[in-house]
């Protein structure tokens, strides 16, 4: 139906050709008529036309003027037809979508401008062509069966494919075609191609999202109020929130309140200003366990910059945090003990180091070496050393308090850091010694390998620190110099590098040996301190132990108790007081002003958890032939709380033979009052620290009247210690206290000078 020449909108129309017969025929022989009578002059040839001819020109002459009218309309439709077929055509080739007219066989007779624009090409050119010829190879085939279809039911078709334009830049096409009859009566086919890449680019952009959504990422969109729209599976296999759960609630139900208000606050102000927000979050799962997650919102903005929603990527870090432990532990731990490696231990020294500045302590640094490991390593195998280092390790680790550090530097070299030792070097070498020994104690106990028993020992260097005097090389320097005097020394020992530390550790080493001399020899007294009753009457005493020491002269039991503490000397020397006290009440139950009289004796807390100690008491007892009623032990609060239920046993087997215990130093201890409840005593002691400043002090005397109340409510009987002045005792006596003890009264005196006084008494 079209040709190139219908796009001219100028072409001129041909005169209408569907007259009436009739008027053509009037139309001519007017015509002649006329012809004729213009030979003539007019006035004459009107004036002798009958009426008939008058009548016939003025029709004439109306007949041409109606003619007239009717052309001038006659053009002016064409005018508009002419705008209206432009229109037309204007639309037609402009029109978003190609037009294609085609021949059964697929060939192009006519096409729209748009489809010439979509091929790259002229329309000229494009005609004539196959549509084919446009169509990517692998394609063919759908524009086959397409035209096929079309040509056998004769409907309208459409399909998709991918077409190529002639520079060879393919796109997707979307073909609507329908089968038509061209004015010639052949049979085309009118072909509508559309472009659809954009909107297919779209799909599979969508399609690839809603992969991406499914993937291993949880993931959550929630709208503009952060109420939740769309969770994936990976959200629900990380949270336990199934997607009906969680949709139309918000993020809010993930909380793990380990972040405050500030932390959310914070976040969602950097989401508002910068439109995303990433970092690490603790969230807590539908079973209630709280979890580290790696999160990341994304505000999604349309184009006026208003949110429309909020995307939340969020993967579970617990994995990757324990890794990141397993390269701290790698890098700052031994893999084999697990202790502190040389890198951590410079760390904890360091600390150590700034913490003993500001209190101006001193702190220990030990050396500890294995003797003899290579040996065993050679002999055994490498897998019983490390074993053997494994047991040193727990050993050691639990051989010191829990503020101190144990690390390995490597083979069978350990390190010790004690840190907040004494401000005074002496005492400082004494408390790093006690803890050596323990150490050397613990490492010399044997050990089972395997099937196989060994029995190791080492070797201890030490060093004092304080602050930051000494570097920390040069400390390690120290203790390892002094490690190697040990194993000179002939091993199994513990050696001082600073020649006045050592000189302490001598002198310890003197003492230790003197008084196992002492106890042997006899050389251990006991003197006795009166207990006096509100009355003035002497009813019984401590016994406190002294050392007569062949140099220097009579010995606190605090100058060396904290020794016989540490080398175990305590429980043979504690037996020995027991012995001799029992001994005294049994000689005084034969002097009647004397067999009154109780004897309270101090039990250390190492004697107290020996596993036999009620069965020694007794012992004690029997072979003496002391009463127990007379015999009073005295035990310190931590002693009793620390092992609270085997103290309660102890104590109740041995009341039931009718001793009694005293609570020591009561008022100095930080237990429970619950935990005391519980304990079977007699008595409680007002520490002497209480007592001094009773007078001057009121919350030191308000200790005492609740002591007190404390002894009355519990039907216990108290006593002060310390008492040093008649105001302090009037004080004491005042507040419903009548037993006493303290120098007011009597000194600790030999036995000679305490029978004496009571006698006086
Ligand atoms: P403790 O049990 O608190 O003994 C009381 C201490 O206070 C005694 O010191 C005593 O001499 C002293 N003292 C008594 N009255 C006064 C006074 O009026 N003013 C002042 N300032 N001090 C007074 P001592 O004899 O030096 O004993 C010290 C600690 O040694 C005892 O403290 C006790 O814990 C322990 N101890 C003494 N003998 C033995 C014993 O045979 N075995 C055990 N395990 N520990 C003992
Ligand atoms: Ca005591
Ligand atoms: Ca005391």
């Amino acid at each position: 139906m079209c040709s190139q020449d219908k796009r001219s909108p100028r072409r001129q129309a041909s005169p209408p050709s569907e007259r009436p017969e009739a008027d053509q025929a009037l139309r001519c022989a007017a015509e002649d008529r006329l012809r004729e009578l213009a030979t003539r002059p007019s006035e004459s040839i009107e004036a002798d036309w009958p009426e008939a001819a008058r009548q016939l020109l003025y029709e004439l002459r109306v007949h041409q003027t109606e003619l007239e009218m009717q052309n001038e309309e006659l053009r002016r439709v064409q005018l508009e037809l002419d705008a209206t077929r432009a229109r037309y055509f204007d639309i037609y080739d402009l029109a978003p979508v190609g037009y294609c007219t085609l021949s059964e066989q697929g060939l192009i007779l006519e096409a729209n401008l748009t489809a010439a624009t979509l091929f790259g090409i002229t329309r000229g050119e494009l005609a004539r062509q196959r549509l084919s010829r446009f169509i990517l190879k692998a394609d063919q085939d759908i524009f086959y069966l397409h035209r096929m279809q079309l040509l056998a039911d004769g409907q309208r078709q459409a399909c998709e494919m991918r077409m190529v334009a002639l520079d060879g830049a393919p796109f997707w096409a979307h073909l609507e075609t329908v089968p038509a009859l061209a004015s010639d009566g052949r049979r085309v086919l009118r072909t509508v191609i559309s472009d659809i890449t954009e909107r297919r680019q779209t799909e599979a952009e969508l399609r690839i999202a809603a992969v991406a959504f499914q993937s291993q990422q949880a993931m959550l969109v929630t709208d503009a109020n952060r109420i939740i729209l769309r969770v994936n599976r990976a959200f629900t296999q990380m949270t336990g929130y199934s997607a009906e759960e969680a949709i139309g609630q918000t993020p809010f139900m993930l909380e793990s309140s380990r972040h405050d208000a500030d932390f959310y606050r914070a976040m969602w102000k950097t989401i508002d200003r910068k439109g995303c927000w990433q970092g690490e979050i603790w969230d807590r799962r539908k079973d209630g366990e709280t979890y580290p997650k790696w999160l990341t919102i994304s505000a999604v903005k349309c184009s006026d910059g208003s949110v429309t929603n909020y995307v939340g990527m969020q993967y579970d870090i617990t994995e990757r945090k324990v890794a990141e432990e397993k390269i701290e532990e790698l890098a700052l731990f031994d893999s084999l003990t697990h202790l502190p490696n040389r890198t951590l231990l410079r760390d904890h020294l360091k600390q150590a180091m700034t913490t003993g500045q500001r209190s101006k302590t001193f702190g220990a640094l030990l050396f500890v070496d294995l003797d003899h490991f290579k040996a065993l390593n050679d002999t055994k195998g490498h897998h019983q050393g490390d074993l053997l280092l494994k047991a040193v390790a727990q050993r050691l680790t639990a051989s010191i308090r829990e503020s101190d550090t144990v690390a390995r530097l490597g083979g069978d070299e350990f390190v010790v850091i004690m840190g907040n030792l004494h401000r005074k070097m002496e005492q400082a070498v004494t408390q790093a010694e006690l803890i050596g020994e323990k150490i050397l104690i613990a490492l010399n106990q044997p050990y089972r390998l395997d099937d196989a028993d060994h029995q190791g020992t080492a070797s201890i260097g030490a060093t004092l620190f304080r602050g930051h005097e000494t570097s920390s090389d040069d400390l390690l320097r120290q203790a390892d110099l002094a490690m190697y005097k040990a194993k000179a020394a002939g091993r199994n020992s513990m050696h001082f590098f600073a020649p006045a530390m050592q000189a302490v550790v001598l002198e310890h080493a003197a003492l230790e040996a003197s008084l196992r001399m002492a106890i042997q020899e006899d050389r251990l007294v006991l003197h006795y301190q009166a207990q006096v009753a509100a009355d003035g009457r002497v009813a019984g005493s401590e016994v406190l132990l002294r050392w007569q020491h062949p140099e220097r002269g009579m010995m606190a039991p605090t100058d060396f108790l904290p020794l016989a503490e540490a080398t175990h000397l305590i429980v043979p020397l504690g037996y020995w007081v027991l012995e001799t006290a029992c001994k005294q009440l049994a000689a005084w139950a034969a002097r009647p002003e004397m067999a009154p009289l109780t004897l309270a004796v101090n039990v250390s807390a190492q004697q107290f958890r020996e596993a036999d100690f009620v069965e020694q008491i007794l012992a004690i007892l029997t072979r003496t032939g002391a009463d127990p009623r007379r015999l009073s032990l005295e035990l310190t609060e931590s002693l009793l709380v620390e092992h609270a239920q085997e103290s309660i046993e102890k104590m109740l087997a041995l009341k039931a033979r009718g001793l009694g215990f005293s609570l020591d130093d009561f008022g100095t201890g930080y237990s429970s009052l619950s935990c005391l409840q519980r304990l079977p005593l007699d008595q409680l002691k007002i520490d002497q620290s209480f007592v001094r400043n009773i007078l001057s002090n009121p919350s030191d005397a308000e200790i005492a009247r609740i002591v007190v109340a404390l002894a009355r409510s519990r039907a216990l009987t108290v006593i002060a210690e310390g008492v040093e002045t008649q105001a302090q005792r009037d004080f004491l006596e005042a507040s419903g206290c009548y037993l006493y003890q303290g120098n007011f009264f009597s000194q600790p005196l030999p036995i000679e000078g305490f029978e004496e006084f009571v006698r006086r008494h």
